[in-house]
């Protein structure tokens, strides 16, 4: 087979540069070796996330164009709302200035304090802002998911018997909904099958218990349908997309992420008291009902990369281009999540640092060496991000320490990832002299993102 090349040509540049390695050490330090805290100008390769770091389409840059900046009932708001529709089939949909905003919304008006949300795994915002009205976030993903070597199609779906158990031992009234996220971002990127939706659904449908889907990637998760389950190679990505959505009560997105856009999310849902009570919310958060958080030209953006996310083509090209990565990282016998996941690769610092105990974060260790060594930028998905403190306030660590590189769609080419497998290279002869990290000041929620580290001696 030849190459598959990208489905585009490039017509407007953005310049990169890389620093000398001393600047970038110094930068770290100062931002006290936590790589949120690093100027972007600083971070060549920047791979923190796939989140609203796309590059635009020539389309989307004519339709932001046409945005019509109406407060109420813009022509943009229409083409958004028609967008979403075709999609998904909701009859309530209220954009959001992102996904988190979607699920603080469906918080605050759907859980009451010691309720148990079900999910395949809980995003860390979502999972922050369902504990915050004091609800209990429980992942309930298959055993295959929790194996981080283990090559199987579907690691993202849900346990079926661990979610009748949780139905069981908790009750139905204390479980208002139950979410499925696909692809599953924080369990490696993986995608859960439209069969194992359809039984989710059958079991919460026996306990009149609703399904949200959180949608943040379900164009990746249509291909990887499309690709790896029977019945479903001829179909288009829109009409997997569409049956997906079918099994839902309602759904939260990013438009970050497969909404191809820099900025925005939606809410949306079929029962019209939810319906009403998310309006009342959203009027109050974020905005009036036909722009929320977003601007009218946002909305025609999202409205074009909505679809083109379920281009076939597109998609081809992006899962080449990680599996690109994935093969020379197995060549290395670096250790990583098989298969790799549909928005990223993600590193297991577990076994790739060994000499680092899971509470001096060896994914902050192998973090820190891909910035200094070749100014990557990748995050730690592991102690740091989702350790916990028991009842005596002792720090449990993550099941997982994992590094994701996160890929932006239809930014970097082929010699960015050769540049980076040649970094991998370098930081694997010096891998046994990474340090471990202490943290030396954090926040209450959402740790990661602003905590500070010092290095171990
Ligand atoms: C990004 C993401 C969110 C939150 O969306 P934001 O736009 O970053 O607020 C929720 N769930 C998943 C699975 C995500 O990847």
């Amino acid at each position: 087979m030849r190459t598959i090349i990208e489905p585009f040509r490039i017509k407007m540049t953005e310049e990169i540069r890389l620093v000398p390695r001393e600047q970038r050490e110094k930068a770290l330090q100062e931002a006290h070796y936590n790589v949120f805290l690093l100027d972007a100008e600083l971070c060549p390769i920047d791979l923190l996330t796939d989140s609203g770091t796309g590059a635009m389409s020539a389309k989307q840059w004519a339709a932001l164009m046409l945005g019509d900046e109406s407060y109420a009932g813009s022509k943009s708001w229409k083409k958004f709302e028609n967008a979403v529709r075709t999609i998904t089939g909701f009859k309530h949909i209220l954009p959001t200035h992102q996904g988190r905003a979607a699920e603080g919304i469906l918080a605050q008006t759907q859980i009451r304090e010691g309720d148990v949300i079900p999910n395949n795994s809980h995003f860390d915002t979502t999972r922050a802002n369902f504990e915050f009205v004091g609800a209990t976030a429980l992942d309930l993903v298959c055993d295959e998911g929790m194996q981080p070597g283990l090559d199987a199609p579907f690691k993202g779906n849900m346990d079926i018997d661990k979610l009748r158990t949780c139905i069981e031992t908790h009750g139905r009234e204390r479980i208002p909904f139950c979410m499925i996220t696909v692809t599953n971002n924080t369990g490696g990127g993986q995608p859960i099958s439209m069969q194992n939706i359809r039984e989710v659904k059958a079991v919460l449908k026996e306990y009149g218990i609703p399904l949200v889907i959180d949608a943040c990637r379900f164009a990746e998760n249509a291909y990887f349908i499309r690709e790896r389950e029977h019945g479903y190679g001829d179909k288009s990505l829109l009409e997997i997309a569409q049956e997906m959505f079918s099994y839902a009560d309602a759904a939260t997105m990013s438009a970050k992420k497969d909404g191809l856009a820099n900025i925005g999310g939606f809410l949306a849902c079929h029962d019209d008291g939810w319906g009403e009570a998310f309006r009342n919310a959203l009027i109050m958060r974020e905005g009036f009902p036909t722009y929320g958080g977003l601007a009218g030209r946002d909305l025609e953006v999202i409205a074009v990369g909505l679809m083109e996310a379920l281009e076939y083509d597109y998609q081809v090209y992006r899962h080449a281009t990680i599996t690109y990565l994935g093969k020379k990282f197995e060549e290395r016998n670096i250790p990583f999540v098989k298969p790799v996941g549909g928005h990223a690769l993600f590193i297991d610092a577990k076994e790739f640092l060994p000499h680092i105990p899971p509470l001096h974060y060896p994914g902050i260790g192998l973090v820190n060496a891909l910035y200094v060594d070749g100014g990557i930028r990748g995050v730690e998905l592991g102690s740091v991000m989702f350790g916990k403190k028991d009842d005596q306030g002792v720090e449990k660590p993550a099941r997982l320490e994992l590094v994701r590189l996160a890929f932006p769609r239809r930014v970097y080419t082929q010699s960015h990832f050769d540049y980076i497998v040649e970094v991998i290279d370098d930081v694997l002869l010096h891998r046994d002299q990474i340090p471990g990290y202490r943290i030396t000041r954090q926040p209450q929620y959402l740790r990661h993102f602003t905590c500070h580290f010092e290095p171990m001696k």
